[in-house]
């Protein structure tokens, strides 16, 4: 199957309607044996120091794996992918723009993902039928995501890498499905897990890779994951077009906001980590979410892949005996 690499979600139904592989070049990244390699490698090729990791990370994963064309989100995602865009263009990769109107109109994405399904020379039926069998495979995630708030089966991390990994299916939807039910066997068996304090966690999916078993190291669980839970798409819909309408991520803070609540008095959530990428612009968020939440929120930053800092781990420490 043709790879085509992406830089955030985007109806990944088309490309597999389509019979295209789509590949999350962030995952690729994060989830190399070096990533850090990966940043300094486009910081080599001029990208400057204070550009956010995941941006070099993306930039030097497409080259490397050779991947020859990318779907950009030009709008709703982030304010680099522009510039990542026309460097990688320079290198000969083919950008295909993909973008979701800030006002959640329903006339616009419609005519981006017909844009896309033409490009790639496919049919609404195509693409419908496509979306029942993601949405098989995605429901068995949010299976995942209940056992983790709900019967406190599944840690963090866990919940994490299998919601993020909906972005692409990891390039092949049965394999993953298998994946996904294997570790559903063995989690809906397990004894309940048992931290003193339950945390949610939001923001852009960390560059940090020990975060969770930290958390858990010292009595605490992270019971959501907000940005990767809406790479599930957890929405009752067989409308594609409604289903990117009510993802959260691409639109305002106050989408997000919404969501956010509605999830914190779910699942029982005692306190939040914000966590924030440095000199990435959806930091400056952060002053909404702490005027408009109320219960108590640690933002946290991250610059380069790796494990937390010792002043990271010191703050957590307090905030979660606090909150204990
Ligand atoms: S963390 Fe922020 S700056 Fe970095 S890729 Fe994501 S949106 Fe862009």
């Amino acid at each position: 199957m043709k790879k085509v690499g992406l830089t955030t979600t985007i109806p990944v139904e088309v490309l597999y309607a389509a019979g295209v592989s789509p590949v999350d070049l962030n995952n690729i990244f994060i989830s190399a044996e070096k990533p850090m390699e990966l940043v300094e490698q486009s910081e080599m090729a001029g990208y400057p120091r204070n550009v956010c990791g995941w941006i070099k990370g993306l930039y030097a994963c497409t080259l490397n794996e050779k991947i020859p064309e990318v779907i950009a989100v030009t709008q709703g995602d982030c304010t680099n992918t522009h510039a990542l865009m026309e460097t990688l263009q320079m290198r000969g990769v083919k950008i295909i723009p993909f973008a979701y109107p800030y006002d959640r109109d329903r006339k616009f994405l419609k005519s981006e993902i017909e844009k896309l399904m033409s490009y790639y020379d496919v049919e609404w039926t195509e693409v419908n039928k496509t979306m029942q069998k993601l949405t098989e495979i995605r429901s068995l995630v949010w299976e995942i995501d209940r056992l983790t708030w709900e019967e406190n089966k599944v840690g963090g991390f866990h919940n994490h890498l299998f919601q993020v990994s909906c972005s692409d299916f990891e390039g092949d939807p049965l394999q993953f499905k298998k994946k996904v039910s294997d570790f559903l066997e063995v989690a809906k068996n397990k004894k309940p897990l048992q931290e003193n304090v339950r945390l949610g966690f939001i923001g852009v999916p960390p560059i940090i890779t020990d975060l969770y078993d930290y958390l858990e190291n010292i009595g605490a669980r992270v019971v959501y994951n907000e940005i990767q839970r809406q790479f599930t798409m957890p929405f009752d819909t067989d409308d594609i077009v409604e289903q990117y309408l009510l993802y959260t991520y691409p639109y305002h803070a106050f989408a997000r906001l919404e969501d956010i609540k509605k999830e914190i008095a779910k699942r029982e959530i005692a306190g939040l980590i914000h966590y924030t990428q440095s000199f990435c612009f959806r930091q400056i968020e952060d002053i909404i979410y702490r005027e408009q939440i109320d219960i108590p929120i640690l933002t946290i930053e991250g610059d380069n892949p790796g494990k937390l800092d010792a002043r990271t781990k010191m703050r957590i420490d307090t905030f979660v005996e606090m909150l204990a």
